[in-house]
């Protein structure tokens, strides 16, 4: 570690050791917001396993030396199979590489990190977690949207908008959760946004509740669009993706808060 990283000593940045996966949270796309245990994973890691949302500029502060593995997994897009990509990791590791598997947001979050950590687990391959800023967090600080308040919201959903067939998960208990919270954060939920607004309103959620859909979230082309669960249908039908949809009353402070915009955006990046 060097300039300001020197005062961090071993304890504080452990030696990334050959033969074992470190499943690094990325965060949601300005480079600035990985970790700084996630950016010392980089600059040591021999062999590198990103995924489709990781940005080009994170890439940029890697190990130049490092070995770098696309693992795109888009929804829609043909892409490599979950199990290749775990075998993948499985068998650098046993080559005594040092990898990085960087994952957008943070690996834990709807990012399929726990299966890939459990198949280490299984054969015995040592392994870190190192969280990252979940764009369903960071991202929506981004748009000047903060999860919670206190004068709105004691409690926050995290949900996914389709299950691993691509269709809206069948699993989730639509009338528990579309009164449970005043927020619910939605991940992977552009494609399916029409039937799950279907399913919370019949299940007695407030139709003038409003909704925000920040796309590129800590991108360069981040924008913003809201409306409420009755008018759903006028927003356009092209909504840019990667997207986090926010169902609930937080999005009313972005009027004040919206601190990403304008001329300050370049500035902002981080
Ligand atoms: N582990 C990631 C989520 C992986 S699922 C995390 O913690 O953020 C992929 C979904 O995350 C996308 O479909 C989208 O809903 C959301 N997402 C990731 N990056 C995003 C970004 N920059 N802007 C908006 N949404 C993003």
């Amino acid at each position: 570690m060097s300039g300001h990283f020197a005062a961090l000593d071993a304890a504080d940045f452990p030696a990334f050791e050959p033969g074992t996966v470190w499943l690094v949270g990325a965060g949601p796309g300005a480079p600035g917001l990985i970790s700084l245990l996630g950016y010392h994973a980089l600059g040591q890691a021999d062999a590198i396993v990103y995924d489709a949302l990781v940005s080009e500029r994170l890439l940029a502060l890697a190990n130049p030396r490092a070995e770098r593995l696309y693992a795109g997994k888009r929804g829609g897009k043909p892409s490599e199979k979950q199990a290749d990509i775990t075998l993948r990791l499985i068998e650098l590791a046993g080559q005594g590489k040092r990898v990085c598997r960087l994952k957008g947001g943070d690996p834990f979050m709807f990012g399929r990190g726990a299966e890939e950590a459990m198949a280490l687990a299984a054969r015995g391959i040592p392994f870190r977690i190192v969280p990252g800023i979940s764009a369903g967090l960071g991202g929506l600080a981004y748009a000047g949207i903060p999860v919670t308040h206190r004068d709105t919201n004691h409690a926050v959903i995290f949900l996914t908008g389709h299950d691993e067939t691509g269709a809206v998960p069948a699993s989730v208990d639509w009338a528990a959760i579309a009164t449970a919270a005043p927020v619910i954060v939605m991940f992977m939920a552009v494609k399916h946004l029409a039937s799950i607004a279907a399913r919370l309103l019949a299940a007695g959620r407030d139709p003038a509740d409003r909704v925000a859909i920040v796309s590129n979230a800590a991108l360069g082309h981040q924008q913003v669009l809201e409306a409420t669960l009755a008018t759903l249908d006028t927003l356009p039908a092209d909504i840019p993706t990667p997207a986090i949809v926010v169902l609930g009353p937080v999005s009313q402070y972005r009027g004040a808060l919206d601190w990403y915009v304008g001329p300050h955006r370049g500035a902002a990046l981080g």
